[in-house]
C-alpha cells in the first residue's frame, strides 16, 4: 500500500482539528476539569501548527523552524495536561524544553540539514513526552478511575513507536525512505491523536461521574458519609462478613448538650464542633471502619468486630474529643460526647443494630453523658437463636 504522506499529513490535522474541537465542546460543559482545556488546546495548536507547516513560506531559517516548534509544544501540553488531571503542577520549562531543544539543534548543520538527523530529533523530543505524559497518568493510584491502565497504553505505544524511527532513521540512506517513515509519521500521528482524545474524554467523564457520586455520598460539613452512604457500606461489610459468621458492630455518637454550645458560642462555632468531632473519630479510627454522620450532631460508626472491638474504639474516640473538645476556635468548651453500642452476627440488619445502640445511647444520656453505654438486649445469630449480651462496662478482654 502505497503511503502518500501529503494526503495522511492533510488527513491527520484535519482530524486533530476535529478533536480539539470536540475537546472544546466537552470543556465548555465540564469546565471544573481544567486538564480538558489543555488537551484541547494542545490539539487546536497542534493542527494548526501542522496547518502552517505545509504552508508557511519561511524568511529565516529560524522562522521555517517554528511550526516544529508549535507541534512540539503541543505534546507539552498534553503531558501538562496530565499532570493537572492528576493534581500535580504545571512545568511550564519542561513543558517547552522539546521546543527549545529542536530550535536549537536544527542550527547546527549536520541535523536540521539532513532528513535523517530531523527524524532522529523529532523522535528524541516526542518521545519523552509520550512517555512522561504515560507515566504521570499512570500515577494515580486510587482504582477508582478503571481508566487509568487503558490511558497508559496507547502513550507508551506511541513514545515507543517514535523512538523506532532512530535506528531507521540513522541507516537512511535517500530521501525518498525518508519520506516513508514520514507517511509511517504521520499514520502513527493519526492513531495517537485519536487514540488519545477517546482516553481523555473517557478520563474526564468518569471523573465527573466520581466527583457527582462522591457529592452525593458526602456529608458537606464533615467530609464523613451521608446517612445513605454510611448505611450502603454498612451494609456492605455485613454481606462480605456474612459468609465466616464474622461479628459487626455499630458505634452511635450523639454529642452532649450540643444545644447550648450553639447557644453560647453561636451556630458557627457549634459547626467547628462537629468539624473538630469528624476529626477525632477519623483518627481513632482504622480505615476499615465506616464512619457517618447521619444527621445533626449524630454520627455513627461501623466497626467489623465484637463488642469488645467496639468497646476499645468508642473509648478512643471518646477519651479523644474529651481533649480535642476542651477548647475548640479559642472557645472554653468543654465538649463531650456520648456512645451507645450494639454487636450482631451477619445477617443482622444494619437497622436493628442501630436501634439497639440508639437505646443504649439514650440510656448515656440518662447516666450523665459523655460515657459509653453498652446495648443489653441479645446479639443475634444467624439462625434466630440469642446469645447474651456481655455485661456492660465489663472490660474489653472478658468480652472475646
Ligand atoms: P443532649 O446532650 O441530650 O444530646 O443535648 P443536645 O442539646 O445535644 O440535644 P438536642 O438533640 O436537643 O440538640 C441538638 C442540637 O444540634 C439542636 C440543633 O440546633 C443542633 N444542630 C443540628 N444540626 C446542626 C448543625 O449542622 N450545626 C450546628 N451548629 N448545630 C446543629
Ligand atoms: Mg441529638
Ligand atoms: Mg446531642
Amino acid at each position: 500500500m502505497a503511503l502518500d504522506t501529503a494526503t495522511l499529513m492533510t488527513v491527520a490535522t484535519g482530524i486533530t482539528g476535529l478533536l480539539g474541537v470536540f475537546l472544546l465542546l466537552l470543556w465548555i460543559q465540564e469546565r471544573n476539569v481544567r486538564a480538558l482545556a489543555w488537551w484541547c488546546a494542545a490539539y487546536l495548536f497542534g493542527a494548526s501548527a501542522v496547518t502552517f507547516w505545509s504552508t508557511w513560506k519561511p524568511g529565516s531559517l529560524l522562522v521555517a523552524e517554528l511550526p516544529n516548534a508549535l507541534l512540539f509544544v503541543a505534546c507539552g501540553m498534553i503531558w501538562t495536561g496530565a499532570r493537572l488531571f492528576h493534581g500535580r503542577s504545571v512545568r511550564p520549562a519542561w513543558a517547552l524544553a522539546g521546543a527549545v531543544l529542536w530550535l536549537g539543534a536544527v542550527q547546527i548543520p549536520d541535523i536540521g540539514g539532513s532528513a535523517q538527523g530531523r527524524v532522529v530529533l523529532s523522535s528524541l523530543v516526542v518521545a519523552p513526552y509520550a512517555f512522561m505524559t504515560a507515566f504521570d497518568l499512570g500515577r494515580e493510584r486510587r482504582r477508582e478511575l478503571a481508566a487509568s491502565f487503558r490511558s497508559l497504553v496507547i502513550p507508551l505505544m506511541h513514545g515507543a513507536v517514535f523512538l523506532a524511527p532512530v535506528p531507521i532513521g540513522l541507516k537512511l540512506a535517500s530521501d525518498s525512505s525518508a519520506d516513508g517513515v514520514f507517511a509511517l509519521f504521520a499514520l502513527e500521528i493519526m492513531l495517537y491523536v485519536v487514540g488519545t482524545a477517546f482516553i481523555v474524554v473517557l478520563m474526564a467523564k468518569e471523573r465527573v461521574v466520581l466527583v457527582h457520586r462522591t457529592a452525593a455520598m458526602t456529608d458537606p460539613l464533615t467530609g464523613l458519609y451521608n446517612r445513605r452512604a454510611f448505611m450502603e457500606a454498612a451494609n456492605l461489610m455485613v454481606s462480605r462478613r456474612k459468609r465466616q459468621l464474622q461479628p459487626v458492630s455499630v458505634l452511635l455518637f450523639d454529642l452532649d448538650h450540643f444545644k447550648s454550645i450553639n447557644d453560647r458560642f453561636g451556630h458557627a462555632v457549634g459547626d467547628d464542633a462537629l468539624q473538630v468531632f469528624a476529626k477525632v473519630a477519623v483518627a481513632s479510627t482504622r480505615a476499615t471502619d465506616v464512619i457517618g454522620r447521619l444527621g445533626g450532631e449524630e454520627f455513627a460508626a461501623f466497626i467489623p468486630g465484637n463488642i469488645s472491638d467496639a468497646t476499645v474504639v468508642a473509648e478512643r474516640v471518646r477519651t479523644a474529643f474529651q481533649t480535642a473538645g476542651k477548647e475548640i476556635s479559642g472557645h472554653a468548651m468543654g465538649a463531650t460526647v456520648s456512645i451507645g453500642a450494639a454487636s450482631g452476627i451477619p445477617p443482622v440488619e444494619v437497622g436493628v443494630l442501630l436501634a439497639r445502640a440508639d437505646a443504649a445511647l439514650y440510656r448515656a444520656k440518662e447516666l450523665g453523658r459523655n460515657r459509653l453505654e453498652l446495648a443489653v438486649d441479645a446479639m443475634e445469630l444467624p439462625d434466630g437463636a440469642a446469645q447474651p449480651a456481655p455485661p456492660v462496662g465489663a472490660p474489653a478482654a472478658a468480652l472475646r
